[in-house]
């Protein structure tokens, strides 16, 4: 496994053969379960699998967590390592940044609600670094996990507009036993907080059962979201919604399928978490 911050040694990797497939994972590291199931299915589909662990700061605001963000590097690489994996890049601010950088990759529509409408800043910053990565490895497919919804329908949009070579991947939520989504952030949480931190995944799987028992209409389901949400102490609510899983619109009406998500504070720590119902289309 080579391990590099180096933008030429990437490249000339890459390129040492084009004959092969290369399979692609992005990840600010602290890597869990969730992260590994994206490098094993880029492992099962591809010749060869690169990595990438970066904390972008662009996709931080001020206010947000980017300086306390867990870090652990030489755990990351063992677990790499041991899902053969072929290549690390590690680059740092001065090369993913540099002094005089000032071109940024803006997503309009879909960037607008839900994450967006919380984090104003935070899809142009995940754009602009995912753009980056793509022409630095320029994978044959790149993996994401689905526990971050709306970044998978960003990217899927920028993918499209800027005609990027390459087939963007969606992998499933990796959950706890519990049902909590698996996160880097989770490391965050209290044992109090972690076990309030199931709320999420009780108020999305109770929205389900809602929907799949015939419920289609889109305020009674976020409603019956908010109220579990709102009846753990620990919790306060940032966003709910059931919403189109293309336009990310709100729904009034559900119709053959929808998302749900939500961000939540437990403590200090804000989760995020999804689940899709219905059919897709
Ligand atoms: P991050 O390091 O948080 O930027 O995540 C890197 C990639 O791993 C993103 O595509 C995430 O959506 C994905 N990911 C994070 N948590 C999970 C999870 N619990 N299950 C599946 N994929 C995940």
């Amino acid at each position: 496994m080579i391990v590099t911050p180096d933008i030429q040694q990437v490249r000339n990797i890459r390129h040492a053969d084009p004959t092969l497939t290369w399979g692609f994972v992005p990840t600010m590291g602290y890597l869990h379960e969730g992260h590994l199931s994206l490098v094993r299915q880029a492992r099962a589909e591809n010749d060869r699998v690169a990595v990438s662990i970066y904390v972008n700061p662009t996709q931080f605001a001020p206010h947000e967590d980017l300086d306390s963000y867990p870090r652990d590097l030489e755990r990351d690489l063992a677990l790499l390592r041991a899902e053969n994996v072929d290549l690390v890049f590690t680059p740092d601010d001065s090369i993913m940044y540099p002094p005089d950088f000032q071109t940024y990759v803006t997503v309009e529509k879909v960037t607008q609600p839900l994450e967006g409408a919380s984090r104003p800043t935070h899809f142009r910053g995940v754009a602009t670094v995912v753009a980056k990565l793509f022409n630095i490895v320029q994978p044959t497919r790149a993996y994401f996990g689905q526990k971050d919804a709306q970044q998978t329908v960003v990217l899927k949009q920028m993918v499209r507009d800027l005609n990027f070579d390459l087939e963007l991947i969606v992998c499933p939520t990796v959950r706890e036993a519990d049902g909590l989504a698996m996160s880097s952030r989770n490391a965050y949480l209290s044992p109090a907080e972690r076990k309030a931190a199931t709320v999420l995944y009780r108020a999305l799987s109770q929205a389900k059962v809602a929907f799949e028992q015939g419920e289609r209409n889109g305020e009674r389901l976020r409603t019956l979201m908010r109220e579990i949400i709102e009846a753990e102490p620990l919790a306060r609510l940032d966003y709910v919604s059931v919403a189109d899983r293309r336009t990310l619109a709100e729904l009034d009406e559900v119709g053959k399928g929808a998302l749900l998500s939500m961000a939540v504070f437990i403590g200090k720590t804000r989760l995020i978490d999804n689940m899709l119902v219905g059919e897709e289309g």
